[in-house]
């Protein structure tokens, strides 16, 4: 199974606004666009999607920016990547045109089980446990080197 890339976006993004320490200057989408090195149309699709599920709150004004809510902190990897993707099985089984053995297919049911198993194998991981030693130092390394 693989993921989107909006998805992998997106998850790289809360994995970054996770490392944030009290104090840290807010990240903005820009920011956010610029560390992970792809189009801030691209990191700004992702920010509102997130936005939209509570895991990440935008602070107007002076000093304002981008921050992980309690929610996002929390929250469980497995809920993250199903709302992120959408219900989306991982074969077109119904697309244009229909496979003709979608309505007596063994695969498509296997296929779902192992869905299924792959998004359950996420849900004890919160966001905080993706940034855990050693992932949170190196990401902050990483963010903090000096631009080439
Ligand atoms: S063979 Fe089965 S799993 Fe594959 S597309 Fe057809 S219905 Fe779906």
């Amino acid at each position: 199974m693989r993921l989107t890339k909006f998805t992998d976006l997106a998850l790289r993004s809360v994995m970054r606004l996770a490392v944030m320490r009290d104090g840290d200057a807010p990240l903005t989408t820009r920011e956010v666009a610029d560390a992970m090195g792809v189009p801030y149309t691209h990191a700004a699709k992702a920010v509102t999607r997130l936005q939209h599920l509570g895991v990440v709150e935008a602070r107007r004004g002076r000093g304002g920016g981008l921050a992980l809510t309690a929610l996002g902190r929390r929250a469980s990897v497995g809920w993250l990547v199903r709302e992120l993707e959408g219900d989306v099985e991982v074969v077109g089984c119904d697309d244009d045109p229909p496979c003709p053995l979608r309505a007596a297919c063994r695969l498509r049911g296997a296929l779902r089980a192992a869905q299924e198993a792959f998004y359950a194998a996420l849900d004890p991981l919160t966001v905080t446990d993706l940034v855990a030693s050693p992932t949170g130092p190196v990401l902050v390394g990483l963010m903090n080197r000096p631009p080439a």
